[in-house]
């Protein structure tokens, strides 16, 4: 078992002031493989206070100088490639060779957080007025275990480009990457104190992190609960809140589209990462004339994803995150047949062949209604509830009769209908006929999904406060 037993403060590993360690899991094989060392609240005051520290300079740097940093940082990111897919292929069951491409592909998004450092440079005069961009100050990241990596970067790299400091707490279950991003900090020599890194609970550091008097803002990525309740505590001293959460994103398959096409795209968006992709397609909204077609093509593919060894090249699906993650998604399967849904396939059987490990096989539902709780809440997991409507305007209300609005898609019969389609959905984003995800385009949530934007040049807008001076 290996063990880590510093925390990353003020530029030094450091002995915590915490006590015992937090066992990071092989959901594949539900053991037990490293262990992290447990911040308490001091380790907390002392990594705000170090951020504090290096706030005044850090943010006076030029955007040349914090552009030449973040690109040291993606070249030693870069390096630290494999090992980083490894860290999370363990630690939360992406299979390996998806991971280097979904989980870790973002570190190339570094280098246009370098460029953006320009745009903090951007002045305007308004008549008498010279207005200007300035850091918003220190930072409290708290990450979730589901993209672990695209998570830190989507913070911590707006975060340098505009100047601020920073102390992050990843999800206890997958710290590893951080650890590696915090070596690779490390090596490059960013100055002490822009970036700390604390691990723990965070039922137990959350609270201090998010109520504490030196941090200016929150960002926070997780469940909509957690989310909320940030936002209050936050509220007493009046932080700026960046909250990114869940979803129930719906996608409407038009009349019109080429279903083997747009159906087997619908399952396979699910089922990446085991369903635990905040913005998973995982209401699939079908004409009902073309119901019985698109049920059949569901069920043909999600039957030939390979659910098994995350080590195995040949794997689509991994094992949930954990084991109480399973438990989760399995308690909804049990639930949506109680409801009275109509299980197309998988269900609450483990795959074939593996006798251990948190495996879920997948799953899709037929006859679902919106207003199931399958349908309402969010399972985060390897889990399509296939829902008939009548007509397009019924789709529409459907796809927004939902307490999220994180993303959604549409596959229609042509672009422009796509589009027409999806301005009508309140959702951050739509992926129309196929779309690819694009780290330069922002993502974030309308309704309960959120409140902030990540990545591309809105990603940076939450970090920068502007000043007028009147001259
Ligand atoms: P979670 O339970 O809310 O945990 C997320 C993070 O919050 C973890 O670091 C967790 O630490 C920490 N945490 C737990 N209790 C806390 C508290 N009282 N105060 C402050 N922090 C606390 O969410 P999750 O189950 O890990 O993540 C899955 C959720 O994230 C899903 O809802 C998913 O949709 C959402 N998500 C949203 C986006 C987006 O961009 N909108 C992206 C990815 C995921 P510990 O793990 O150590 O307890």
């Amino acid at each position: 078992m290996k063990r880590y037993d510093k925390l990353y403060i003020n530029g030094a590993w450091v002995a915590p002031h915490g006590s015992g360690y937090t066992t990071v899991y092989n959901p594949a094989t539900e053991e037990g493989f490293a262990e992290t060392c447990n911040a308490d609240l001091v380790d907390v005051d002392q990594a705000f206070a170090a951020a504090r520290a290096a706030f005044p300079a850090w943010s006076r740097t030029t955007a040349a100088e914090r552009a030449d940093y973040i690109r040291k940082l993606h070249a030693a990111l870069e390096r630290r490639k494999d090992a980083l897919a490894l860290a999370i292929s363990q630690s939360m069951g992406c299979p390996l060779e998806i991971a280097k491409i979904i989980q870790v592909n973002c570190v190339k998004a570094l280098e246009k957080f370098a460029d953006r450092a320009f745009e903090m440079e951007v002045e305007k005069q308004v008549n008498n007025s010279l207005v200007v961009r300035e850091a918003v100050g220190v930072c409290a990241f708290i990450t979730p275990w589901n993209y672990p990596l695209y998570q830190l970067i989507g913070k911590v790299a707006p975060a340098l480009a505009t100047g601020c400091t920073m102390v992050l707490k990843p999800s206890s279950v997958t710290p590893l990457q951080d650890i590696l991003f915090a070596e690779a900090v490390h090596e490059i020599g960013l100055p002490a104190g822009v970036f700390n890194l604390i691990t723990g609970k965070g039922g137990v550091l959350g609270d201090a992190m998010v109520t504490h008097a030196e941090v200016d803002m929150v960002s926070f990525t997780g469940s909509t609960a957690t989310g909320r309740r940030i936002q209050r505590l936050a509220a007493d001293t009046v932080k700026r809140v960046c909250l990114e959460l869940g979803g129930k994103s719906p996608y409407i398959i038009t009349e019109d589209a080429p279903l083997e096409q747009a159906v087997s795209f619908g399952v396979k968006d699910v089922m990446i990462n085991s369903g635990q992709t905040c913005i998973a397609l995982t209401r699939m909204l079908v004409p009902a004339s073309r119901y019985e077609e698109a049920a059949a093509i569901a069920k043909r593919v999600a039957e030939s994803l390979k659910v098994g060894d995350p080590m195995d090249k040949d794997t689509y699906v991994g094992p949930m995150s954990s084991m109480s993650q399973r438990d989760t998604v399995l308690g909804y399967i049990e639930q949506g047949i109680a409801e009275g849904a109509t299980l197309l396939t998988g269900g609450l059987e483990r795959p074939e062949g593996l006798t251990r490990g948190a495996y879920v096989k997948p799953t899709i539902f037929r006859d679902v209604n919106n207003q199931m709780r399958i349908a309402q809440e969010e399972i985060f997991g390897p889990v399509i509830c296939m829902i008939p409507y009548q007509n397009l305007d019924e789709a529409i209300r459907i796809a927004n009769d939902s307490i999220y609005g994180l993303s959604s898609g549409v596959w229609a019969g042509s672009r422009e209908e796509g589009i027409r389609i999806a301005r009508q959905i309140r959702a951050g984003g739509c992926y129309v006929n196929g779309g690819d995800f694009n780290y330069d385009a922002p993502l974030g949530g309308y309704k309960q999904s959120g409140n902030g934007r990540e990545w591309g040049d809105f990603g940076i807008h939450e970090f920068y406060e502007t000043k007028s001076m009147q001259l």
